[in-house]
């Protein structure tokens, strides 16, 4: 595990005059899990693109830890992502999904065995260990998803809108199974997404973003009781 650091962290694309994300300062606490919120455009992927090394920094600074992490490639940021679009493979088991990423490091089966079982634990995946993703629920493919990138154990993880594709019933359902699952790993966490209901019942923190702008950051509890 790991705390997060951003230190005026800034994004401005080319062609364009204003900053996506403007001298963005926050701090997440190692384990803790944050949720970064705004209306669509405000730039909250932006952000997590840039701590995730999907993006590059046009000034500012990304620590992990200690360790400023802004020349760093994604794979060696120690960091796991999930998006909204959750790319299974479809030939694939969930098994096989899920231990994908330590199959392509070479990691002994016995170990790989071991790792996928307790993942599949967590996630409540066991009895469906040997289906194809095609014949998975959406929450299930979520959770499967989910379990690909945590297998390696990465000391943060960053989530963009991994419950927006998901029907509303089962949206709501997945905020307290993936919430439960965050503090069952107590892998730091930042959580992006367009919806104020999701932020306030799952975060720890919630830091609410306004065209490029943090505007504030603080408990849900103290979000809504705020004058
Ligand atoms: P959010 O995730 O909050 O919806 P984004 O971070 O995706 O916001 O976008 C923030 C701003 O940056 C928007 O105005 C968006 O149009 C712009 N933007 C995002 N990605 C790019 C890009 N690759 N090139 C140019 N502008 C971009
Ligand atoms: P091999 O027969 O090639 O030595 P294994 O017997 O380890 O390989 O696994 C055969 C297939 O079953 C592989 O696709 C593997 O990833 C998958 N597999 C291994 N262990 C499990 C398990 N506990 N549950 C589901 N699938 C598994």
């Amino acid at each position: 595990m790991a705390s997060v650091t951003t230190r005026a962290l800034t994004k401005t694309y080319e062609g364009s005059e204003k900053p996506a994300l403007d001298a963005l300062d926050l701090e997440i606490k190692d384990g803790e899990f944050l949720v970064l919120v705004g209306p669509s455009g405000c730039g909250k992927s932006t952000a997590l693109k840039m701590i995730g090394g999907l993006e590059d920094v046009t000034s500012g600074d990304i620590l992990i830890g200690e360790q400023r992490v802004n020349d760093y490639a994604s794979r060696d940021r120690d960091i796991a992502m999930v998006f909204q679009s959750y790319a299974l493979y479809p030939h694939m088991t969930v098994f096989d999904n899920i231990a994908f990423p330590l199959q392509i490091a070479k990691v002994p089966k016995d170990e790989i065995a071991r790792k996928v079982e307790e993942v599949a634990n967590i996630l409540q995946l066991q009895a469906l260990l040997h289906r194809k993703p095609g014949r998975l629920s959406g929450g299930q493919r979520q959770r499967v998803a989910m379990g690909r990138a945590i297998i390696r154990r990465p000391s943060v993880f960053l989530m963009d809108e991994p419950l927006s594709n998901l029907d509303a019933k089962l949206r709501v359902k997945m905020r307290s199974e993936v919430a439960q699952i965050q503090r069952t790993l107590g892998v730091t966490t930042i959580y992006v997404t367009h919806d104020q209901v999701e932020a306030m019942t799952m975060g720890d923190r919630v830091a609410l973003m306004r065209a490029g702008v943090l505007q504030q950051v603080d408990t849900p509890d103290n979000m809504y009781h705020a004058p």
